[in-house]
């Protein structure tokens, strides 16, 4: 590992004054490591932020904070996560290990970075690793790579558990930036598809620090699922996963949100399922079309097929779990 210097930022305004592009925020450090230790990431100094952010969750009528510091294992044991976002929760427990679990923060989840194998390899060639190198992955070894979304320069995926939850239930990132002013950044519009600047991950603007996530408060929290399909059970990134959430009166679905992981190079809604289902009988069959309308929009890769059936099955089972969570 390239020597490097760590300090602690006592202020916002000190960390986000003292960071440019050859100096990395550390929190739980359990993806940044690995980067460093892999020369893939090779900042000269870190800024621990782990006693300078925010480690609690605040609820309150609108919604719930959640401090980019507080741990992945407390918030999915939180009980106002637990009573009033349980899809959180539930995708948290779906990722990593119980150590990794209790070292990663909130903010760290939602900036670690892909797994693509090329990534981490560095005598491989790899856009997002490093630019004009080309991608080896798009007519090489891609099964666990994208499947919509991607483009000729990336094909990798977002690896998170927690953000395919947190862009299901329409969260915010709030982040400080060098101006010293607080913004909300829309779920959604938080990360980037690869187009021509796979290096991105994120519109994380230049030098920000991610002080907390918020979530709108919402009425999905009776009938929901995250299903995560994998190689193994544990320690082990989806090949597909989807959070699902319905809201119900009786059988008749009044709004409904389904979200994948596993499938491209940010968190993906399906927004056309999501708009057929609404209204709609909640039955095998109803589920059944929704996945149909999601699985027209697949592109699979020369070696990941396999990942159409199996969307489509993890969706179907997916609604349907939500009728017994
Ligand atoms: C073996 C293994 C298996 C895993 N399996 C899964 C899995 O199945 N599902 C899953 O979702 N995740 C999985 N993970 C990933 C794990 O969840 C992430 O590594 C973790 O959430 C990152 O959080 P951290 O606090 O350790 O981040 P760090 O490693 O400290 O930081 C990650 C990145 O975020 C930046 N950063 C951290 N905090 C902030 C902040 N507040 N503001 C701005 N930048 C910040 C850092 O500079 C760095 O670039 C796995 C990890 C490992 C090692
Ligand atoms: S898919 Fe993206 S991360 Fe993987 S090799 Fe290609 S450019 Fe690199």
């Amino acid at each position: 590992m390239r020597p490097f210097t760590l300090s602690k930022p006592s202020t916002i305004s000190q960390a986000v004054s003292g960071k440019n592009e050859a100096v990395r925020y550390i929190a739980g450090g359990t993806n940044l490591l690995d980067l460093m230790k892999k020369h893939i990431s090779e900042p000269d100094a870190l800024l621990d932020v782990t006693t300078l952010l925010s480690d609690t969750v605040q609820s309150a009528p609108k919604g719930i904070r959640i401090g980019a510091m507080v741990r992945n294992s407390v918030a999915a044991s939180n009980s106002d996560i637990r009573s009033g976002f349980p899809l959180v929760a539930k995708a948290i427990l779906a990722g990593a290990s119980p150590q990794i679990r209790n070292m990663a923060s909130m903010g760290g989840n939602l900036l670690q970075r892909t797994r693509c194998p090329y990534f981490y390899d560095i005598t491989m060639p790899c856009n997002k690793r490093k630019p004009g190198s080309g991608c080896g992955a798009k007519d090489g070894e891609n099964r666990m790579s994208a499947v919509v979304g991607y483009s000729e320069h990336c094909v990798a995926v977002h690896p998170s558990d927690l953000c395919i939850a947190l862009a299901a239930l329409d969260a915010s990132v709030i982040v400080t930036g060098k101006d010293q002013k607080a913004i909300a950044i829309p779920f959604k519009d938080f990360h980037r598809l690869p187009g021509s600047t796979p290096e991105k991950d994120n519109n994380l603007p230049e030098n920000a620090i991610i002080t907390s996530i918020d979530i709108p408060a919402n009425a999905f929290n009776k009938n929901y699922a995250y299903l995560k399909v994998r190689d193994r059970d544990s320690y082990a990134f989806a090949l597909v996963s989807v959070a699902a959430a319905l809201q119900l009166d009786g059988l008749r679905i009044r709004e409904a949100r389904l979200a994948s992981g596993g499938v491209a190079h940010k968190p993906w809604r399906w927004y056309e399922a999501e708009q057929f289902l609404k209204g709609k009988e909640a039955t095998q069959a109803t589920f059944s079309q929704a996945a149909d309308i999601v699985i027209k929009e697949i592109k699979p890769l020369s070696n990941n097929g396999f990942k159409l059936p199996m969307l489509k099955g993890a969706i179907e089972v997916a609604l349907q779990n939500c009728l017994t969570a």
